[in-house]
Parts: structure tokens; C-alpha cells; sequence
């Protein structure tokens, strides 16, 4: 499992993040909720330690995380990282070839993944070759590849139509069924309500709510939807 404690970020005045803390134990899919600018982003990139944070920790099954444990999720950031003029199938097979996987290995779990999101048939493209939302697909492969110990991704969900959803969501399903942690971002209050075990909703760089739907809803839908609208 890995948690954050008291994760602040500062940019000039602005306190992108402030004190956030929370816990995305093994097994279990956490939603990171908030408007524009709420602070989801620079929390995950503190959590992978792209960024530096002012004050407070990241850890992993209760101790500081290290560089190799950090190496171990897979995270899928907003600004995707794939190359748009390189093969699908290549760039998958890379990916896990960097995690350690053997060719044979990584070209199997690539096409099986592709194959799941109903993209088998173009894994020889480029990726610039997909619709927009089939590269998503492919990001999400990418992150999903060469089984993390860990998932991070942000806004995985936009721009799917429900059929990917609900693929996406299934196949993420069974990693989190092997324990895997997860936590991914979103503007979207009724899809995390559903697919999430917990959801932790951000406000102007602030935690003000953690908890299962069911608790956020009985302590008032009203004041959570106002928290969405901000
Ligand atoms: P979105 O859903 O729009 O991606 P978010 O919840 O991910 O929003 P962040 O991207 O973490 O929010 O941004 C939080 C705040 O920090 C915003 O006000 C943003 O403008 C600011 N911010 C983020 N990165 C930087 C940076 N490198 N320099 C200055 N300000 C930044």
C-alpha cells in the first residue's frame, strides 16, 4: 500500500497542495476527485517523485518509498509520454522490457492487453494512426504493462466513450483482484462512485472529504457536489 502524509507544494503564493493526506491500501481503487487546478496532478507527481514536495512524506507499506519502489508503479500522467509516429506493439514491449520483462514475455502480455481493449488488430500502426481515444487505450496499456505494483492514473477516464470504460475498468479490475493498489484521478463524481472503493475529493489543494461513496453521501451529496463545482 502506499499513503501520503501532510504533502504540501507551494508554486510562488499558490499552495497547489496543502497537508494532503490519505491512504490507497493494497487491493483497493481510490478515486482522487477535483475541479481544474484542485491539486491532483502535482500530488501524483510528488507520489512518483517527479516532483519535489515542500513538506510532508510518500510511503510505501509505511516507510519512506524508495527510487526502486517508485520504478515499480506503473503511472499514466495526463501529458501522455508515448511517441506518436512509433509502432503501437513496439512501444508497449519497450515499456516492459525497461520494467525487466523478457521480449517473448512483453510481446504476449502487449498483444493480450491490446486484444482486451479491442485494439489487436492495429498493434502493428503508429499510434498517431488511432482515434484519440484508442490512444488512450494504448496509454493505459503502457501503464497497466509488465504487472505494477502499483497504479497512478491521471484522468485515465476522459474522453472515453462507456464501452472503453468499461473495458478500462475491467481490466484494471484484475489487477487491483491481485491486490495492486490504484489510484487514479477525475472530474467525474458518478463514474469514481462507482468503480472506486474510496474516494478522496480535493479542493483548492485541500483534502475535504475521504471515504467510501456511501459515507460522502450520507454526510451530504449537496455539499460534495458543491465541492465538484468549485
Ligand atoms: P486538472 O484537473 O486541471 O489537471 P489538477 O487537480 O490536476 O487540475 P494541478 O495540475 O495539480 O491540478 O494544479 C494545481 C494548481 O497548481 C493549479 O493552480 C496550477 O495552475 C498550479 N500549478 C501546477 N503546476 C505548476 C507549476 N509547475 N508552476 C506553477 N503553478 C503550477
Amino acid at each position: 500500500m502506499f499513503e501520503t502524509r501532510h504533502l504540501t507544494r507551494r508554486f510562488g503564493d499558490l499552495v497547489a497542495v496543502d497537508d494532503v493526506s490519505f491512504q490507497v491500501p493494497d487491493g483497493s481503487t481510490v478515486g482522487f476527485i477535483g475541479g481544474n487546478g484542485a491539486g491532483k496532478t502535482t500530488t501524483m507527481r510528488m507520489i512518483m517523485g517527479l516532483l519535489a514536495p515542500d513538506a510532508g512524506d510518500v510511503l510505501w507499506n509505511g516507510a519512506q518509498i524508495t527510487a526502486a519502489e517508485r520504478r515499480t508503479i506503473g503511472y499514466m500522467p495526463e501529458e501522455r509520454g508515448l511517441y506518436p509516429k512509433q509502432q503501437v506493439l513496439d512501444q508497449l514491449v519497450y515499456l516492459a522490457r525497461l520494467r525487466g520483462a523478457s521480449t517473448a514475455g512483453a510481446r504476449a502480455e502487449a498483444m493480450q492487453l491490446l486484444e482486451a481493449f479491442g485494439l489487436g488488430d492495429r498493434a502493428k500502426e503508429k499510434l498517431e494512426k488511432l482515434s484519440l481515444g484508442n490512444q488512450q487505450r494504448v496509454q493505459i496499456a503502457a501503464a497497466v504493462m509488465a504487472e505494477p505494483a502499483a497504479l497512478i492514473l491521471d484522468e485515465p477516464f476522459s474522453g472515453l466513450d462507456p464501452d472503453a470504460v468499461d473495458s478500462l475498468s475491467e481490466v484494471l479490475s484484475t489487477r487491483t483482484a491481485t491486490g495492486v493498489p490504484l489510484l487514479f484521478s477525475s472530474h467525474q463524481l458518478e463514474l469514481v462512485e462507482r468503480l472506486c472503493d474510496r474516494l478522496v475529493i480535493l479542493s483548492q489543494g485541500r483534502v475535504v472529504a475521504d471515504g467510501t461513496g456511501e459515507e460522502l453521501r450520507s454526510r451530504g451529496t449537496a455539499r460534495h457536489r458543491l465541492v465538484m463545482d468549485t
